[in-house]
């Protein structure tokens, strides 16, 4: 019998943009007059993925794990965070099923970069499935901070699954 051990987590962020930043938005730079405000490149996409991953992992959050009071992650990729969030995930004994998320900005359109967007998310999560990870973007339709350009959010959700036991190799 086969025993399955199913986890899911979800991710929420927001970053304020703020002129004379990069916008850099899962992994890469995305041509924009302003950019996220952050300590790290402030890649809203990518904490809200890691903190999925991590909230699965019953492991907090990235705030704890990568605290913006660390100079360690001044200016840090987030992808680098990606990476360290999934040896995380797979040092407590757990494989990414799959990661969905969603963009929400006003501007700039996001859906023209991803391809490019999932082939970074996938490469940092060694994800050998291109369905491991999905990317939806939407507005909110000129309402509320996010509708007057004020910020870009992100929400994601994880599922991760326990592996089996590993085999000693006796046939
Ligand atoms: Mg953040």
């Amino acid at each position: 019998m086969t025993e399955t051990d199913f986890r899911t987590g979800i991710g929420f962020d927001f970053h304020r943009l703020v002129e004379n930043r990069i916008l850099v938005l899962g992994g890469i730079r995305i041509p924009c007059d302003k950019g996220l405000l952050g300590h790290s490149d402030a890649d809203v996409l990518v904490h809200a993925i890691c903190d999925a991953l991590l909230g699965a992992c019953g492991l907090d959050d990235i705030g704890i794990h990568f605290p913006d009071s660390d100079p360690a992650y001044r200016g840090i990729s987030s992808l680098e965070l990606l990476k360290k969030t999934c040896a995380l995930v797979d040092a407590n004994g757990f494989r990414i099923v799959n990661v969905d998320a969603v963009v929400l900005a006003e501007t700039p359109k996001i859906m023209p970069f991803r391809r490019e967007i999932s082939a970074r998310i996938l490469q940092a999560m060694r994800a050998a499935q291109p369905r491991a990870f999905n990317l939806k973007a939407t507005t909110t339709e000129g309402c509320g901070m996010i509708g007057r350009g004020e910020g870009i959010g992100a929400m994601a959700t994880a599922l991760i699954e326990r592996r089996p036991p590993e085999r000693d190799g006796a046939s």
